[in-house]
């Protein structure tokens, strides 16, 4: 079972306006769940579709809350953004990630890393530096990396966006557009970005057996990435019949509850034997 939706309390609202006093103490107990650590990072594995293999995983942040239990992004990310704490937690993911590539490459596995950047992060042009910092000290090097970045999080300030990314695949990153097909951008300025792939957004994942407008954008985007000549990413494959369609529409790379739900990181290396077995 997923512990994280069994918290009903909405922690994060969108009335709640950067200056109110509800406001200030998310922020405080924020800013104590990375002192206390409390953040925890789940890893849900993308597969290459061709041949079954692992490829990699992608890193998802819990908020494991001494009242309230165990936090789902979605009730704090849009708060961590609002205020500008989401560069904090970006810089802890980047951290633990390194920490579990060392861990599992120790174990024998090499797997590629995943990690969401938010707009803010994209604004942050110290970005590319901490990243240096951190591959100088060994651990997980740039190309073990791939930053997930939204259309709308690019198209917020697309010059400054564009600075940071080239930078980024300037150091080795691979970048990936998420959530593809959600957002408002234009295909004009995403062929100028230095991309690696596309990650078709689960909500037009989820139905392509039965909607036959889902199905057309599924295979358009396909398509597309490979015109371009990106590897695609499908997200959400919950069963065996969308794995079936993914895979005779020559999808590189899925990920879904089929495969793993995002999992504690220090399960994965099991759940890797399992997987291979
Ligand atoms: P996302 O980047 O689109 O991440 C994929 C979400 O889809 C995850 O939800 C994952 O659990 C869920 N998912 C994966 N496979 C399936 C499936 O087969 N069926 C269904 N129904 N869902 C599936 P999660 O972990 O709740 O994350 C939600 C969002 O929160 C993420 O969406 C991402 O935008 C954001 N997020 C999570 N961690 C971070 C982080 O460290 N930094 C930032 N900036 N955002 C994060
Ligand atoms: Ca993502
Ligand atoms: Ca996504
Ligand atoms: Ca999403």
């Amino acid at each position: 079972s997923q512990p994280s939706h069994e918290v009903g309390v909405v922690m994060y609202s969108p009335q709640i306006d950067s200056s109110s006093e509800a406001s200030l103490s998310l922020l405080t107990e924020l800013r104590a769940a990375v002192a206390q650590d409390q953040l925890r990072l789940y890893l849900q594995p993308k597969i290459a579709m061709a041949s079954g293999e692992v490829v990699g995983a992608e890193a998802l942040v819990r908020w494991q809350h001494p009242q309230r239990g165990m936090i789902p992004p979605m009730q704090f990310i849009p708060f961590a953004e609002q205020t500008g704490f989401i560069r904090e937690l970006t810089g802890w993911m980047i951290e633990r990630c390194s920490m579990r590539y060392a861990e599992l490459q120790r174990q024998g596995v090499e797997l590629k890393f995943a990690i969401n950047l938010s707009t803010r992060d994209l604004l942050d042009q110290h970005l590319p530096t901490k990243m240096e910092r951190l591959f100088a000290r060994g651990g997980v090097q740039p190309q073990a990396l791939c930053l997930e970045i939204t259309e709308s999080a690019i198209m917020d300030d697309p010059a400054r966006a564009l600075q940071t990314l080239q930078r980024l695949h300037a150091m080795g990153l691979r970048l990936s557009i998420d959530d593809f097909g959600t957002g408002y951008s234009s295909l004009a300025y995403l062929k100028r970005l230095p991309l690696h792939e596309l990650k078709i957004d689960r909500s037009f994942v989820m139905a392509m057996e039965t909607d036959r407008a889902d199905l057309k954008i599924v295979r358009s985007t396909i398509d597309l990435a490979h015109n371009l000549g990106l590897t695609v990413c499908a997200e959400g494959v919950e069963n065996a019949q969308t794995w079936a369609l993914l895979k005779a529409l020559h999808c590189d790379e899925a990920q879904g509850y089929l495969m793993g739900k995002p999992m504690p990181e220090a399960d994965f290396a099991d759940w890797l034997l399992d997987w291979t077995a």
